[in-house]
């Protein structure tokens, strides 16, 4: 499953951090998990938890941010944040956009104990 494989990694990250910062155990764990990521917040919470128990993770709770998706139009430069999948500019109906935020999946904060 998808899920696992990102949990595999965030949790290298945790612990790569919890080194850092000589961390005895995590608290929190906060993330954030754009609408365009093909993250399913549902499957990745489980994932978490059936993965925590061997890591420094064991007693932590997830905390998952949805970020919608954000796009710039670069014909009228203006950013618009949209519910659903969408790369025309609502504004002047452009096709000529980026996307800004909501493509993926970041460790925002760790609340851990030293
Ligand atoms: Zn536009």
């Amino acid at each position: 499953m998808h899920e696992y494989s990102i949990v595999m990694s965030l949790m290298e990250q945790i612990e790569q951090l919890a080194k850092d910062n000589q961390a005895t155990s995590i608290v929190r764990v906060d993330i954030k998990v754009g609408v365009l990521s093909g993250v399913e917040p549902d499957l990745l919470l489980r994932a978490f938890d059936t993965f925590k128990l061997e890591t420094i993770c064991k007693s932590a709770f997830l905390n998952i941010k949805l970020q919608p998706l954000i796009i710039k139009c670069r014909q009228c430069d203006k950013e618009t944040t949209l519910e659903q999948r969408n790369v025309i500019c609502p504004l002047c109906m452009s096709h000529n956009t980026q996307v800004v935020e909501g493509e993926e999946m970041m460790l925002m904060q760790l609340e851990m104990n030293t």
